[in-house]
């Protein structure tokens, strides 16, 4: 086993003689050697160099004649692209057209790198507006998984301007290019989603003497990469190094999607278009959850600018794509109708123990209130009917005999128990096929 090399015990990092490298010979420091059997020991740069030349070794290069067709046989038509998203992703019908419509041009510029009239066709990226938990992620991941591409999914509050603490721009290709199995070609067709865009807002009231290392100076270190660049990515990701060997990957056909609350961006579009156009009072501190997605939809760069977006970037998303707040109705439809639908998968694993699971309209009415009441969209859904079955899990596997198990919005109110035992509507299971 390998461990570091004992000169380093109890006497300080820094303390204990030097000693030598057993591959490259130089002599370092106690604390960045590691030991191993007998007296062999190695230096953490030549354990840094070990792990940059296995990276390399999986990083599939460009083929020479490869043809851009075979990655990407047909390109995919918006009414199939929208059909897929409807099978997961609930409501957001404008946001899937818009989406939809994109990525088909996205596709046609990448197979038609030159066009016939010489219209230079622009990046479709795509900048998704709206509250949490409403599908912007679902979207991308649904996305990536119907193009049969690789998606890599960032933070933008993570990385910062280079040069100081945090993550490098270029982590996010290089997550890509893991997604991708090394396979460059593969990534550089591939999706990135950066979440949490609007965080990256340049603070207004920042004071001049510091930079702004994790606002502006990140926008401004995304817009190479997002327009299309030849980027350097450090295989082992982290800060670069200027003796370090990069992968070079081509950004310029990488569909770059960034989504974001833009918290109060609502009260900036309100005092633009007039309030009564809309329908709000802007002096209103609280908005109603519907109305948002009225006013979102009115979107327009400049409200963004001020929002604190520099123009740069703005214009490197050409397509803005507002996402609604879900309604009762679609928090509801979220629980059932998509293919993994949480419910679904309970009921499969009441199906695992010879029982069936029913939850009343009313209880998924009930459910859908809760999660509302939550402000955070449909990402309350899990935790609430986690908590709701916790008990029923619990015991359902030591319960024999073929059930069918049936929550009502009594049960979900707290009116009434919900333990095994105690559920009243308990009737034989109708024979599945
Ligand atoms: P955000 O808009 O914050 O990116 P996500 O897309 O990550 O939200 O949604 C969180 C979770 O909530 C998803 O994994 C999904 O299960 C559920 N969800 C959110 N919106 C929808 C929707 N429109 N249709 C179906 N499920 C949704």
């Amino acid at each position: 086993m390998l461990r570091k090399t004992t000169n380093n015990n109890n006497r300080g990092l820094n303390q204990g003689p030097p000693e030598r490298c057993s591959f490259c010979g130089q002599t370092k420091r106690p604390a960045e050697m590691i030991a191993g059997l007998g007296r062999v020991s190695i230096c953490i740069a030549c354990v840094e160099l070990c792990n940059q030349m296995l990276v390399r070794d999986k990083v599939k290069p460009h083929r020479k004649t490869f043809p851009k067709e075979a990655l990407l046989k047909k390109i995919p038509i918006p009414l199939e692209i929208k059909a897929h998203l409807d099978k997961y992703v609930i409501g957001q019908d404008y946001a899937k057209k818009i989406l939809a419509v994109a990525v088909n041009n996205h596709y046609k510029r990448i197979l038609n790198p030159v066009p016939a009239h010489e219209v230079e066709l622009e990046k479709s990226n795509v900048l998704l507006i709206g509250p949490t938990g409403c599908g912007k992620t679902l979207l991308a991941r649904t996305l990536a998984k119907f193009l049969d591409v690789p998606l890599a999914i960032g933070d933008a509050t993570t990385l910062t301007e280079a040069g100081y603490v945090g993550e490098d721009v270029e982590n996010l290709l290089l997550r890509l290019i893991q997604a991708a199995d090394y396979d460059l070609e593969r990534a550089e067709r591939g999706i990135i989603y950066i979440d949490e865009i609007d965080k990256i807002g340049r603070t207004h009231d920042n004071p001049s003497i510091t930079r702004d290392v994790s606002g502006e100076g990140v926008q401004q270190g995304l817009l190479k990469m997002l327009e299309g660049t030849i980027s350097n990515v450090p295989p082992q990701g982290g800060r670069k190094h200027p003796e370090q060997e990069y992968i070079k990957i081509n950004t310029e056909h990488i569909l770059f999607m960034a989504g974001g609350t833009f918290d109060g961006i609502e009260h900036i579009i309100g005092r633009r278009i007039g309030q009564k156009q809309i329908g709000f009072d802007s002096k209103q501190v609280s908005i109603d959850e519907l109305q948002l997605g009225d006013i979102l939809e009115h979107v327009e760069p400049e409200d963004l600018m001020e929002f604190g977006m520099i123009p740069e970037f703005i214009g490197r998303f050409p397509i803005t794509c507002v996402v609604r707040p879900l309604t009762l109705a679609e928090l509801t439809k979220v629980m059932t109708a998509p293919k993994n639908a949480i419910i679904r998968q309970y009921q499969e694993f009441f199906r695992m123990e010879n029982a069936a699971l029913e939850f009343t309209p009313p209880a998924l009415e009930a459910i859908a209130k809760k999660a509302l009441a939550k402000k955070t969209g449909a990402r309350a859904i899990r935790a609430i009917i986690e908590e709701l079955m916790l008990d029923i899990m619990f015991e359902l596997p030591s319960i024999k005999g073929q059930k069918t198990y049936i929550i009502s919005d009594k049960m979900v109110e707290g009116k009434e128990p919900i333990k095994l035992a105690a559920l009243k509507e308990i009737t034989p299971a109708k024979e599945t096929a």
